[in-house]
Parts: structure tokens; sequence; C-alpha cells
């Protein structure tokens, strides 16, 4: 007799940003028969947000969930993050925010002082951007229905030149704005009990401005941008490696990294280049630009620590390429989830 073939399920992996969430994504994809606007960008794309070309100008959209646990954690809240959130992913396309939407999704019995303080975090975030909180919508959940809450924001900004996250082209600099794995680090430290060993808090940030500052010192030598959230630097250059069809060669010695952050890796056995960030990008930058971006950079108080840390090549299409700090090397694989759940 044949085993019934078992029934396939969602797994908490397939929200987690790596190899089984572009699966489910795919399979998501393919249920759409429109899914982008004129020659935008769409669905298909699977950037950071899509872009409809209205009027000679670049309207970029995009939405975001935000269910990170704890609500209040070491340098943030969910109320920031939400906000931060969406407009970095408009900044990485190249746009400055103009809107937010935000759905508000609560269980029964949420204290009220508790909201008023995320929705003054989140009206503090959105002064940083210089955008504004313009449509929303509440839902409240029976009891046990729902554990914490849920803040959905929906973005939209006006890019005058659109950058992708498939853009990069051998010989490309790669330049990451700051040390890297702070939120994943800090939440995780936090969960664990270790806050009082460690100062570590998340970076959790609007960065539009700072892109800001690339985009006018790097006009169109700037190729490429995206924002390393789930899954962290690790999934962020691999999806720009695959979408280009190009290699990358990162070093370990140039990436920017917090010894608190590196060892609390070591200690809880998690790779700070697979966590999550909250304020950072990575940006593709033809050579001869690249340093005049990253001086840019560097006079901003959110890129004081903005380095270059490898370069794109034709070799390896695809893959990336970890030369570490004793000079062997190593494919930095494609994480296969955000090792830590709920992180943003
Ligand atoms: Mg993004």
């Amino acid at each position: 007799m044949r085993a019934k073939q078992e029934e396939r399920v969602v797994t908490l992996l397939h929200g987690a940003g790596g190899q089984l969430m572009q699966e489910l994504l795919a399979q998501i994809l393919k249920k759409f028969t429109k899914t982008s606007v004129g020659s935008g960008i769409g669905l298909k794309e699977l950037d950071d947000g899509a872009v409809i070309p209205l009027a000679g100008k670049n309207l970029v959209f995009t939405t975001d969930s935000h269910v990170v646990q704890p609500i209040f954690f070491p340098g943030g809240d969910i109320g920031r993050l939400a906000v931060a959130g969406t407009v970095n992913d408009l900044a990485v396309m190249g746009a400055q925010p103009l809107a937010l939407s935000c759905g508000l999704v609560l269980p029964e019995g949420f204290p009220i002082a508790e909201l008023e303080r995320i929705l003054e975090s989140m009206d503090r975030a959105l002064e940083e951007a210089g955008a504004a909180l313009i449509t929303g919508d509440t839902k409240v959940l029976g009891h046990g229905e729902l554990e914490g809450l849920i803040i959905n924001t929906a973005g939209i900004g006006l890019a005058e030149r659109v950058v992708t996250d498939a853009g990069l082209r051998p010989g490309d600099k790669l330049l990451v704005t700051g040390p890297i794995g702070d939120h994943g680090m800090a939440l995780l430290a936090h969960r664990e009990g270790l806050e009082f060993e460690t100062t570590l808090e998340s970076d959790v940030a609007p960065i539009n401005h700072l892109i800001a500052r690339a985009l006018a010192a790097g006009g169109a030598a700037i190729t490429a941008m995206k924002d390393p959230t789930r899954g962290g630097l690790a999934a962020c250059l691999n999806e720009m490696a695959r979408k280009a069809g190009v290699g990358i060669i990162v070093y370990e010695s140039a990436i920017p990294m917090r010894e608190e952050v590196r060892g609390l890796g070591e200690l809880l056995g998690i790779n700070p280049l697979e966590v999550a960030n909250e304020g950072k990008a990575l940006i593709g930058i033809a050579p001869e630009r690249a340093q005049a971006v990253l001086e840019a950079l560097r006079g901003h108080p959110q890129g004081r620590d903005a380095a270059i840390i490898g370069e794109a090549t034709a070799d390896y299409p695809g893959k990336v390429i970890l030369v570490t700090e004793v000079g062997g090397k190593r494919f930095l694989e494609n994480p296969i989830g955000d090792p830590v759940p709920r992180i943003c």
C-alpha cells in the first residue's frame, strides 16, 4: 500500500529570509497574472520594492509586516522597526520616502500605555526619515489568538534614478554602510538573558538620508543596493550575486563588526553574517567612484564605520567567496533561513 502523501505545511523557516522562503515566494508568484505596472519593477523581480513609472517619475512602493519578539528590545521597539524597515526598502531602491501606512493587529488585553509608547516611537522614526503617516487600519483579535502584535507598514517614495539589487557588474566594489550583526545579536542576547553582560544595541534606524548622500556622491556609478535584513549579509550578498550573474569576493578582515557581536556569535554558536541588520545597506559601485562614496558615507553619523568589503567578479557567477582572515577561501553559503525567529 502506498503511503499517503504527506500534507505540505508552512514552517518557520519559510518566513526566515533564506532558501526555503525563496521557494515559497516562487510558488506564490506563480498564482498572480499581472505583477507589474507598465515597464516598472514588479513582484517577479523580488526586489526591496516595486516601481511604477508615472508621469515621468518613478513611484516606489513597498510593504512589510513586523512581528518582532520582544516588542521592546535594546536599541528599539517594533514601532521604530516598522518605520525603518519600510523606509529602508524604499531607500535602497533609490527613493526618498513620502508617506507610510500603518496596519495594526492587536491582541485583546494589550496595554494601551504600551501601544502609545510604540506609536510615539513610530512618530519619532517618521520624523527622522522625513515621511508622513497618511493612512491606516486597526484590528483586534481575541485572547490567545495572537502573541504580541503585528504592524504592517506600506510606503511610497519617489526615485530620480531607480537602483535595483540586480545591477552589479564585474569589477564593481561592494560597500557596507556600517558594523554587521548588531540587530540580530542584540535581540538574541536579550532573549538569552545576557543583556547585563553586553551594551550591544540594535542598529534599527531609517537610513534614507545616508543613502541619499551615497547617491549624490556616486550618481550613475551606483549599480546595486540592498539592505541586509533577514538572513543577514550572507543572504544579501548571495541574492545580489545570483540576480546579477556575477561572483562576489568578500574579505572577512574588511567586514566591520563590533567585538561584542563577534563574541556573542561565538558564545551562542550563531554566525553574525547570517543575522538581520535593520540600519545598514550594501552598495555596489563602479570602482572609480567607490572611494568618493565611501568618504561621503563616513561624513554622516550613520556611516562613520562604512567600509569597502569586496568586489564583484566574472568568476564563480552566482557565488559568494569569503577570503578568511588567515587568507583561506570558502563559499559564503546562502543561509537556509535566519537562525533567529521573529527577528523583525
Ligand atoms: Mg530589503
